[in-house]
């Protein structure tokens, strides 16, 4: 197994020129354009890692399906789905178009950044770093990793730049659809920069897989919730490219402009990938192909 992803990374490492390094926060800029790594972590219990696999990395949007998972423990579904809805956008990640040509200021999936932002304001806590700490523990729970911690940099970089989703925040505190705006937007940034491992991210996508049971068997999310964040995964979490990476993928996943992609494949493993290169909907280019790869070669798709 080892081998084979060792050489799907080398194949696929050359597209990652035809992509892009997010520059909007100026700290991602800083990896190398050609870094490409995975790690699988499989229910019967290996790790296998290939590539630049132990490069770390911010989690950026994926941190939005574990702070769905959060908003859910809390208030359960029928509150969370007051505020946020279940379709696919088929717009960019941080689009503000549907939110304003549409009845309600509703935003349309949790997965971007403006349903993303009202499920942060869901999360209890008594202050915002109360609130980033029990996401992080989520994370901790999931990965089996004790270490995770968010890096100061990347959240500085975004908070004095995320001009765009500072706009979906106030748009949204003006329709009386979040309150706190700039607690929310602060506790946001934070949790895009919880800085992981393809190693984390393999297991947070095997926790899910196993139906919410972590690498030493604790049952740390419950089945239902992890039924339903899969789904928005597969309907949404790949933004605007969510129909053709089910169809040449198949497997659910979340991405984030880090290049940092969470695939969860149900009953049989989780796969963590960094590849910051970017193609045009803000997903990893390398890391995409390589998926593709993977899912044909151990024939993963779920459909
Ligand atoms: N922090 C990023 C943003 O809000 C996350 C977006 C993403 O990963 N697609 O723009």
């Amino acid at each position: 197994m080892r081998q084979l992803l060792e050489e799907y990374i080398e194949k696929n490492r050359a597209i990652a020129v035809q992509g892009d390094v997010a520059d909007y926060i100026p700290e991602l800029r800083k990896v190398p354009i050609n870094t490409l790594g995975a790690t699988v972590a499989t229910t019967e219990g290996d790790v296998v890692a290939a590539g630049d696999c132990s490069t770390e990395m911010t989690m950026q949007s994926v941190s939005k399906v574990i702070t769905l998972i959060l908003a859910l423990i809390d208030h359960g579904e029928d509150t969370v789905f007051e505020h946020v809805g279940m379709e696919p956008t088929g717009d960019p990640f941080n689009s503000i178009y549907k939110l304003e040509m549409r009845r309600e200021a509703k935003p349309l999936n949790p997965m971007i950044n403006a349903g993303a932002i009202v499920v942060s304001s869901m999360i209890i806590g008594r202050n915002v770093e109360d609130r980033l700490e029990r996401i992080m523990d989520l994370v901790r729970e999931m990965s089996g990793n004790p270490d995770i911690s968010y890096s100061r940099e990347v959240y500085e970089s975004e908070s004095a730049t995320g001009h765009r989703n500072r706009a979906l925040g106030y748009f949204l505190k003006e329709h009386g659809v979040i309150e706190d705006v700039e607690n929310v937007l602060d506790l946001y940034f934070r949790q895009c920069a919880i800085v992981v491992t393809c190693e984390d991210l393999a297991k947070v996508g095997l926790c899910l897989a196993r139906d919410g049971r972590n690498m030493d068997g604790k049952q740390v999310i419950p089945r239902d919730i992890t039924r339903l964040v899969k789904t928005f995964m597969v309907t949404c979490g790949m933004y605007d490219a969510s129909g053709e990476f089910a169809i040449r993928v198949g497997i659910p996943a979340k991405s984030g402009v880090s290049g940092a992609i969470m695939a969860s494949v149900p009953n049989r493993m989780g796969i963590g990938v960094i590849g910051p290169a970017l193609n045009k909907q803000g997903n990893s280019i390398a890391g995409v192909k390589l998926l593709q790869d993977l899912a044909r070669e151990w024939r993963l798709s779920i459909f």
